[in-house]
């Protein structure tokens, strides 16, 4: 039989995070969203010692709460409620963030200790991961930073773009960022390869933070490499350059785990839209009738289930996408689909939302026309709706990335 009942340890977590995001996350968010490039060290320090004694996927350090079995699922409830809090607060929140999934995919058992073992002590600190640079973003294969073995040293030079947490974990904390190179340019895909940085190493600096649209409260960083040396064990996984791409396979797999968790989170600012439509229309004396016949709904009504029945099918593709993992079964299907209907999803939900409250929707005093915009990186980071959809379509069909493009 199907059970889509939350575990009882799962839901207490969730009931606990939802009371972080309520009563510390909101009373902040607008703050932080107009303090642009300001940091809420408060938060920071405060996630920070809640993460040494929490799940390990989705702050990184602490002890698991979790069983193993359910890591992934426990993490995708977790950054729902956090988003629902906000999305900018919780994609800076200190963690090793996509950097981390990234040694998690990709690095040896010794590297996963060496690079996150940090992260379980001592003060906040963050993880970043940088394939975009200025003239490669969904094609990641045509990734020009190179990687130059000189030595007991590997010498990384190229420019990268939009690195989320990119200033904190390169500068501003003892975190890492994780870059994408080619040795072999001539090899494709095959000579690509992922390279731990440790913050503070010379050679890598922060040149630019973003203004952005949305998720203000995280930083967005460009990241330049000069010369930049590393140590040999440094790269994740395998030096080889191999017919078989495989070093580039093992950092793609970064984006399984990592797909869920946008979807989670397009979910959970979606669903503080909604919360906050259905709030707007019991004041308004506006009931939601269910199990009415459609015909008989108005225009509203039929509106607002739309938006729910939506997001419910992004939520569940999403835990089913968190559950394989947790199983162990290959999802990367599963994921692709989860983030292309939640990118979506929260997009719609979003404007529509502010499109039935009017005004209310689109004044500052709320946080609904933020939520709209927060809610469009979503569709855009960790490959966008268009190429999610590619990947779906390559898979069901049979199709390999050079036959479908
Ligand atoms: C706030 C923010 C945070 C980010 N964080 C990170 C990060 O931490 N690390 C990182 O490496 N990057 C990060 N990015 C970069 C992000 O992943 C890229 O912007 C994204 O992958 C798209 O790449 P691009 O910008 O080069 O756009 P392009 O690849 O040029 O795409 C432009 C448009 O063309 C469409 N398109 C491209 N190729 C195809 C195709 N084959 N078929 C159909 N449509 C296509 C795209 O869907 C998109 O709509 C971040 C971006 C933002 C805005």
């Amino acid at each position: 039989m199907i059970d889509f009942e939350m575990p009882p340890d799962i839901e207490s977590t969730r009931q606990m995070i939802h009371m972080v995001a309520e009563t510390v996350m909101r009373p902040i968010a607008r703050e932080f969203d107009e303090r642009e490039h300001e940091k809420p060290w408060d938060y920071y320090n405060l996630m920070w010692a809640a993460s040494q004694t929490s799940n390990p996927v989705t702050f990184g350090g602490g002890k698991p709460s979790a069983p193993q079995s359910a890591r992934h699922l426990t993490s995708v409830v977790t950054v729902e409620e956090l988003s629902w809090g906000d999305a900018g607060l919780y994609i800076s929140t200190p963690s090793p963030g996509l950097g981390g999934t990234a040694v998690l995919a990709a690095g040896t058992p010794e590297q996963r200790e060496r690079f996150l073992s940090r992260f379980r002590e001592g003060s906040p600190k963050w993880a970043a991961m940088a394939i975009t640079e200025p003239g490669c973003g969904s094609d990641s294969a045509a990734i020009t930073t190179t990687a130059v073995r000189d030595g007991d040293q590997w010498v990384l030079n190229g420019t990268k773009i939009f690195v989320t947490s990119g200033l904190m974990a390169a500068e501003k904390s003892d975190g890492f960022v994780v870059v994408w190179a080619t040795v072999d340019k001539s090899a494709g895909r095959a000579g690509i390869k992922a390279f731990v940085v440790n913050s503070g190493t010379p050679g890598m600096s922060v040149t630019k933070v973003e203004k952005k649209l949305g998720i203000r409260a995280s930083d967005t960083a460009m990241i330049v490499f000069e010369d930049c040396r590393i140590p040999l064990d440094n790269l994740l996984g395998s030096p080889e350059v191999k017919a078989a791409p495989e070093g580039f396979k093992g950092a793609m797999a970064t984006f399984d785990a990592s797909r869920p968790t946008v979807a989670a989170s397009a979910i959970g600012i979606g669903r503080a839209a909604l919360d906050f439509v259905r709030e707007s229309f019991d004041k308004a004396g506006i009931k939601i009738r269910y199990g009415v016949p459609p015909s008989k709904l108005t225009a509203a009504e039929r509106d607002f289930m739309d938006m729910e029945a939506n997001l419910q099918a992004a939520r569940l593709l999403t835990w089913r996408a968190s559950w394989m993992m947790d199983q162990g079964m290959r999802n990367n299907l599963e994921a692709s689909m989860a983030k292309a209907k939640a990118g979506l999803a929260v997009t719609q939900v979003t404007q529509k939302a502010v499109e039935l409250l009017g005004p209310l929707g689109y004044s500052r005093k709320h946080l609904l026309e933020k939520w709209m915009r927060d809610a469009k990186i979503n569709d855009i980071f960790e490959g966008t709706q268009q190429i999610n959809l590619l990947i779906i379509a390559r898979r069901i069909l049979g199709y390999s990335s050079k036959e479908l493009n």
